[in-house]
């Protein structure tokens, strides 16, 4: 498991999220354009975890710090309307861990004050909020990385049920997936379906489409075969 911080501000809540992740017994942090690190603030909030501090890996953008990954669940604070399926951090755990897939499970969380953008959650399969107080259910980050890891390491303690193990092929990864979005709106676009001046949520609609399906390996060629086909018809006699 996989923990991404998007655009951090504040160095002290980084070292506050690692050791959140540390104390549920996961390491894997990648930082997005955090604004300030490594920082003194980050290392006295780690306490004992600034070993993972050390190894964490700073990127520039989401996609770098998703690469890898068969499954992306995103957090907030706020429930959204075309966003991801939206789940409690339980089922979501359950969910996440139940996925078939070599690659590793990201959870992805915001900006301290403005969350994650549209853009970054058209990036999730999974909405994860946890169901605070509605007048105020806007946690501090590393809280909200706390519980959502409490409940992955619980969950990890569950034995393994439903769909894992039962794929035919393995899960298209996110990057596979990325250039799916790319053929498809070049498609769309060369096909005069997708209007750049009036695009109405058409990708987004597409991208929430597959991520509820999540393709897999075999599923993901046929589409790439079948929209390269449809993009150079044979002549044919009529
Ligand atoms: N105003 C922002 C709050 C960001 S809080 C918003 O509406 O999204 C910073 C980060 O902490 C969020 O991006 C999310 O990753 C996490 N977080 C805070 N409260 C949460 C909640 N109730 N459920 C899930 N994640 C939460």
């Amino acid at each position: 498991m996989r923990v991404v911080l998007v655009a951090t501000s504040h160095p002290g809540n980084i070292g506050a999220a690692a050791r959140a992740m540390k104390t549920m017994g996961f390491t894997e942090l990648v930082l997005v354009s955090p604004l300030e690190f490594p920082h003194p603030d980050a290392d006295a909030r780690a306490s004992a975890a600034v070993d993972l501090l050390k190894q964490a890996r700073v990127v520039e953008t989401l996609d770098e710090a998703l690469a890898g990954c068969d499954v992306v669940a995103g957090t907030s604070a706020r429930l959204r309307g075309l966003g991801p399926p939206e789940l409690a951090p339980r089922d979501a755990a359950a969910r996440l861990l139940a996925t078939p897939g070599e690659g590793d499970v990201a959870l992805v969380f915001g900006r301290e004050r403005t969350g994650l953008s549209n853009e970054e959650l058209d990036r999730c399969h999974y909405l994860i909020h946890i169901p605070a107080n509605p007048d105020y259910a806007s946690l501090n980050l590393a809280a909200a990385v706390q519980i959502v890891a409490y409940e992955m390491r619980l969950a990890q303690a569950q034995p393994v049920t439903a769909e894992a193990g039962e794929a035919e092929s393995p899960a298209a990864t996110v990057e596979e997936m990325e250039r799916l979005y790319e053929h498809l709106e070049a498609a769309a676009l060369a096909s005069g379906f997708l209007d750049p001046a009036n695009p109405k949520h058409l990708m987004r609609r597409l991208r929430r489409l597959f991520n509820r399906a999540r393709l897999d390996q075999n599923e993901l060629n046929i589409i790439r075969g079948l929209i390269a086909a449809l993009q150079t018809p044979r002549h044919r006699k009529l």
